[in-house]
């Protein structure tokens, strides 16, 4: 990857034939695929690749266990099958990881050792380990700073865990590899039309402030939270369509938190599932989930 010879590769060519906006999983996951199809392919990030939600994930492929609670059984199936791809295609970057369920009453160990159970058997033959009981001693051994007292035991089930930036800058890599042009710190600023259809995109090369009038025939909006914004920019329409919610993880030292396990907790009092991971030297705490009543700019419901 060399941005040079890409701004070059960008000038060079009269027409792409699939545009991607947005350098997070999504747009270079499209760029991938797109390319590795034959077509000619342009990516272009406002800032660097994974700079939104795609570098802030809680580093859970996918979490799928969260879904397992709401009854989506669907979802939690898709969210193995593509863990099991994952771990198969980026064993560099992904990796199976123990997690500890502490129980502290009876009802407990039934209730959601029967779901962490059925979560194991979904994922079939991308299973990652059983999920066995722990007794209150084999809980502290994986987590000893769980709250002893009265702890009964806990279950331990595995699951996936990925870098999500690496995973990114390896998609940009492989997109490349495959001859799509990948470009960050572009940002796309309007949009070319021809009797109402789009037929290419404005932007600007942020570190040189030059602009560029790209053809194109076809456009991806793959700008994750902002695409309600480029969908008017584009004159698509004026409606919110997308809900933000915002999630924070904590990141602290490991000694608050030691062990080798993660811990997952089902339901926290404000309803929400909760986990404390090891990442590097570091625990990552979270994460919550509040919905936005921000409007964006410009945007009326
Ligand atoms: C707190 C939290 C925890 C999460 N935990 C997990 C997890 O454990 N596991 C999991 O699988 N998922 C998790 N997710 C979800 C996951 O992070 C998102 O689904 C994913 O990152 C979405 O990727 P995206 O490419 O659609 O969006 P983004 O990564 O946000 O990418 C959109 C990109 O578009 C760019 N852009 C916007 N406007 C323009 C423009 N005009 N021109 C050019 N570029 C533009 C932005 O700069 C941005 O980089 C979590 C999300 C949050 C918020």
């Amino acid at each position: 990857m060399n941005r040079s010879e890409s701004i070059q590769q960008l000038t060079a060519t009269p027409q792409w034939d699939i545009l991607i906006i947005g350098g997070g999983a999504t747009g270079l996951g499209c760029a991938v695929d797109a390319a590795s199809r034959g077509y000619k392919t342009l990516l272009l990030e406002k800032h660097d690749f994974a700079k939104g939600s795609s570098s802030r994930a809680t580093k859970l492929v996918h979490g799928g266990v969260r879904y397992l609670a709401q009854g989506n059984i669907r979802l939690v199936k898709e969210a193995l099958m593509e863990r099991g791809r994952l771990l198969k295609n980026a064993p560099h970057v992904c990796h199976t990881l123990a997690f500890v369920v502490p129980f502290y009453q009876w009802w407990q160990k039934w209730y959601y050792g029967f779901g962490l159970w059925l979560y194991e058997l979904l994922s079939g033959k991308l299973s990652l380990g059983p999920t066995k009981f722990l007794s209150k001693k084999g809980a502290l051994r994986n987590l000893p700073d769980l709250e002893g007292e009265k702890l009964s035991g806990g279950i331990l089930y595995f699951d996936g865990q990925f870098d999500d930036s690496r995973l990114a800058i390896n998609l940009a890599q492989t997109a490349t590899e495959q001859g799509a042009t990948v470009i960050n710190y572009a940002v796309v600023t309007g949009f070319i039309k021809e009797v109402n259809t789009i037929t290419g995109v404005i932007a600007k090369d942020e570190l040189s402030n030059e602009q560029f009038r790209i053809k194109t025939k076809a456009v991806i909006n793959a700008t994750g939270v902002f695409a309600d914004e480029i969908l008017q920019l584009a004159g698509g329409h004026n409606k919110q369509t997308i809900t933000p919610s915002q999630g924070i993880n904590l990141v602290v030292d490991k000694h608050f938190f030691k062990g080798s396990a993660g811990l997952m907790v089902p339901k926290t009092d404000d309803g929400r599932v909760l986990f404390a991971i090891p990442w590097h030297d570091k625990v990552l705490l979270g994460t919550t989930d509040t919905l936005l009543k921000i409007l964006l700019p410009n945007l009326c419901r």
